[in-house]
């Protein structure tokens, strides 16, 4: 298939012939310890972009060193006002180079174009105005004793040092849902990007030192989970470490942590139920399913995999939504008609197609898609067809693994009680989404699913102010709004006595 891609941006070019691309530690860009470099590799055509520094544990530390000195340091001396406006100032910068941080993302990670300037890099930059403002509004509470003549007050203060571990799906983004409210609340942190798509981190690290950052307040470390990211994980001075993630690691995570017993939190997958009854907008509920699921390639940890659809209307859905999906324009992603572009990596391809597989063994039927990409241009890159997968049952294991591909499975419903029991039958509960226009039920089904996020009449929607997170398997902790907020400060309680 011919495309017609963008051509990169003056600055992506430069920025790219730099190599290889250091780590930001203590304000300076600086190569790894041991000298060794990785390739990060663009998706679409398997060719390596450029070399990246390796952060591994003598690097972690030096970093974690730098986060502890701005913390008891330079940093304390930074009033929220100033915080506020170097958050701001970030944000400013983010905003001024979005045509190169979309594009960089789109090279890294494979996204459509469209989206990376749509979503992924204006996402970013309202998320970092919104804690922003939240520095100056960060506070204890005088509190009304009974117990004798105290003035007892809480002081709100921030927890420490933070090591930051991210995943590939979303990297301008994720960064910043993890840097924005640390440093809001007063926090020095050591970001460790995942290994695939450490680009857009990077630059953020660049701009991070043109707004004015003090050294070592924000440190940026690409390297590979089992080194450098169990070295923060481990780390006997890193106060609270903050996850985004698979389960299984989530777990390492956890046990990594319990030296110092230092804070955790952790946002994992998902295998969320979408739910579509018969009193529904048909039409609304199928341009909703078609988001929920192929949106960033279905890289997203809360797509709505498990497509619940009532009986008297599951063929005609099934049909109808195959229709669109066929029409999916998967190619390159930086040619901007595309909808689909890649996986981001060779092992996620391995991944997804051997789901493909397992669904077929096990007798669920692609109505579309159901293998990669193999003929063209495209056959180079890491490109699966978009696929519906119907006669799905909720015990298979394409229901019950998260997949982390453009791939749904379509399972017929009865009533209610029934698709409540399948819908809350996973070890997951991250989000979930309800099509219908009985008001009653859809807040009753909200009510009963247990998931950290519920949908109704519409799917993915995000905003800094709405917190985000996982029920059961799919973590503990919120992201974004006030709750964030929790996660990344401690209050200290004063007694003074008034006798
Ligand atoms: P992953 O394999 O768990 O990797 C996530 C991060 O952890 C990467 O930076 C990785 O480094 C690092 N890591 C790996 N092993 C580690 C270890 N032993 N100690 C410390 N760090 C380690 O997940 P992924 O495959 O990149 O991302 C997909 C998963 O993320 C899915 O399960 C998805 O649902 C979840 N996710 C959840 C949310 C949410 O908000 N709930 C959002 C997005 C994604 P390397 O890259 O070097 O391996
Ligand atoms: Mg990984």
């Amino acid at each position: 298939m011919a495309t017609k891609q963008q051509e990169l941006h003056p600055s992506v070019v430069k920025f790219l012939s730099n190599s290889p691309k250091k780590m930001l530690i203590n304000g300076e860009f600086v190569s790894a310890k041991s000298g060794k470099t990785f390739d990060t590799v663009n998706p679409a055509t398997g060719d390596v972009i450029v070399k990246v520094c390796e952060a591994d544990k003598e690097d972690i530390d030096l970093a974690v060193k730098a986060a502890r000195k701005a913390f008891e340091g330079e940093w304390k001396k930074v009033t929220p006002y100033q915080r506020e406006m170097l958050l701001n100032k970030l944000a400013d910068l983010i905003e001024k180079n979005a045509e190169e941080l979309a594009q960089l993302e789109t090279l890294d990670n494979g996204k459509p174009i469209s989206e990376s300037k749509a979503v992924d890099v204006p996402a970013s930059v309202q998320h970092f105005r919104y804690y922003a403002g939240w520095a100056t509004k960060i506070h204890g509470e005088t509190l009304p004793v009974s117990v004798g003549n105290f003035h007892a007050y809480t002081l709100r203060e921030p927890v420490g040092v933070v090591g930051q571990i991210i995943p590939w799906n979303f990297p301008l983004l994720m960064a910043t849902w993890k840097i924005a409210v640390a440093v809001a609340c007063g926090n020095c942190v050591v970001l460790k990007p995942a290994e695939q798509t450490p680009l857009t981190a990077l630059r953020l690290g660049e701009l991070v030192m043109e707004a004015g950052f003090p050294p070592g307040v924000i440190n940026i470390c690409p390297g590979f989970g089992e080194t450098a990211g169990a070295a923060l994980s481990s780390h006997m001075d890193v106060d609270k470490v903050a996850f985004t993630g698979e389960y299984i690691t989530g777990r390492k995570i956890v046990q990594a942590s319990v030296g110092n017993l230092k804070r955790v939190s952790l946002e994992l997958g998902g295998k969320s139920p979408n739910i579509v009854f018969t009193d529904g907008d048909m039409e609304g509920a199928l341009r909703g399913c078609m988001g929920s699921v192929f949106f960033n390639q279905g890289q997203v940890c809360c797509a709505g995999t498990r497509l619940f659809i009532e009986k008297k209307i599951y063929e005609d859905f099934v049909s109808k939504l195959t229709d669109k999906v066929k029409k999916i324009r998967v190619g390159m992603g930086l040619d901007p008609n595309t909808q689909m572009g890649p996986l981001v990596s060779d092992d996620q391809l391995k991944r997804v197609t051997g789901y493909l597989e397992a669904g077929k063994k096990e007798g669920a039927k692609p109505t579309c898609g159901g293998d990669r990409v193999k003929e063209g241009d495209l056959s180079k890159g890491y490109f699966v067809q978009p696929t519906v997968f119907a006669d799905v049952n909720n015990n298979m294991k394409i229901a019950r693994e998260e997949i982390f591909g453009p791939v749904v499975s379509a399972i017929p419903f009865k009533d209610v009680e029934d698709v409540v029991f399948q819908g809350n039958d996973t070890t997951y509960g991250l989000a979930a989404g309800i099509w219908t226009n009985d008001l009653k039920k859809a807040h009753k089904v909200a009510k009963a699913i247990k998931a950290g996020t519920v949908w109704v009449n519409c799917y993915n929607c995000f905003d800094p102010c709405v917190p985000f997170g996982g029920f059961k398997q799919s973590g503990y902790g919120r992201e974004g709004g006030l709750h964030a907020l929790e996660l990344y400060t401690q209050p200290k309680s004063v007694w003074v006595s008034l006798d």
